[in-house]
């Protein structure tokens, strides 16, 4: 093992390799010195411990995902590409099965550009209602004499949507910048997707008729190993998004059954379905980037930030899962959520 170490060391990406259980056997240069470590030897601990953010599902159905590390000396973080792969070589035959985690760096010049596109459609995405609030209020400040308690009135209900508006855009891109940063941390824990849907039907209680929300949930669901405020965060936005671009009267459905993947192991689906105005075909692509609102009158009287998608997207890349969207325009959207899932040793209730 030794002699592979040092070759190892050689390669321009981060390697690790550990057992089944996940525990290191050995890991090269790049990801002992480079990244954020305890200068005790990581051999024969949990890479989970050493690096967090990494997934045991990874693992166990080698998916991999994306993990951000952070340089010491500069301080500037980047995302990695995690793969992991079973060994393709026996080292020694009584030695039981290892397997190889890869870090790829995303490429920095990728990573600048996207920044610089954030920040600038950021600055626009603040600017627009920044400059209406000012032109209505030069007009208060100008013209209050002449104006009548309704125009009044109707002015300051624009400004007070103009300054909701802002503080969503402003919140949401908070919430990017904590999930880019790492600083918002993935507590995952073994629940079952029913646990919690009331947390869900309430929260939605608050804005939407709770009898157009149907759900229809597997009794034999895989158990989920997630964080419970994170998984809650995307369903209650999907959901939304749903009910938002439906008529008001329409019903929209949450769905989950069990399934397996390529690599035989349980996986979890939750697929949330609305009626509602669709989304073209050509605009699909662009759903789970930033601000990718669409120009249409519905969505002028609906205000959003443009940003929940992606972070709905960024959040489930976080918990090791994948979302994909269906849509016909005019007909109804399908967004379908894929969640690593565990053998359940209890059986589920079925019901909320
Ligand atoms: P927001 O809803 O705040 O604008 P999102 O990132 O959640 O931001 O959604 C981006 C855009 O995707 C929306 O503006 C809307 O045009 C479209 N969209 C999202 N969900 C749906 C849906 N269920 N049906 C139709 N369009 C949708």
């Amino acid at each position: 093992m030794d002699l592979a170490c040092q070759l190892l060391d050689c390669l321009p990406l981060g390697v690790v390799i550990t057992d089944g259980q996940g525990i290191v056997r050995c890991c090269n240069q790049l990801m002992t010195d480079y990244y954020r470590l305890p200068s005790a030897p990581m051999t024969g601990t949990l890479i989970y411990d050493c690096w967090p953010g990494l997934h045991p599902t990874w693992l166990r159905d080698q998916s991999g995902g994306w993990l951000r590390l952070t340089d010491p000396h500069s301080h500037n973080w980047c995302r990695f590409r995690v793969k992991v792969r079973q060994c393709p070589v026996e080292v020694t035959p009584d030695l039981p099965p290892q397997y190889v985690w890869s870090f790829q760096a995303e490429d920095s010049g990728d990573l600048e550009q996207v920044q610089k596109n954030f920040i600038s459609t950021v600055s626009h995405e603040l600017r627009t209602p920044l400059t209406s609030i000012k032109g209505f209020i030069d007009t208060l400040l100008t013209a209050q004499t002449r104006l009548s308690p309704d125009q009044v009135s109707h002015f300051l209900d624009v400004i007070k949507a103009q300054v909701d508006q802002l503080s969503q855009v402003i919140e949401a891109i908070l919430t990017v910048s904590s999930i880019q940063s790492g600083t918002l941390k993935n507590q995952p824990q073994l629940l079952t997707l029913t646990e919690i849907l009331p947390d869900l039907v309430n929260h939605l209680s608050l804005r939407y008729d709770p009898g157009r929300i149907r759900v229809d949930v597997a009794p034999d669901l895989p158990l989920l190993q997630v964080d419970y405020d994170r998984l809650l965060q995307i369903l209650i936005h999907l959901l939304d998004n749903a009910l938002k671009y439906s008529a008001t009267d329409a019903p929209v459905s949450l769905r989950a059954w069990a399934t397996v993947s390529d690599s035989q192991t349980p996986h979890v689906c939750i697929a949330i379905e609305d009626q509602g105005i669709g989304i073209p075909n050509a605009a699909l692509e662009r759903m789970f980037q930033q601000f990718g609102r669409l120009g249409s009158p519905w969505n002028r009287q609906h205000p959003g930030t443009g940003l929940g998608l992606y972070i709905t997207k960024l959040l489930v890349d976080s918990l090791g899962g994948q979302i994909t969207v269906a849509s016909q325009l005019h007909h109804g959207s399908i967004f379908t959520l894929e969640f690593p899932g565990q053998i359940s040793p209890v059986p589920i209730p079925s019901s909320l």
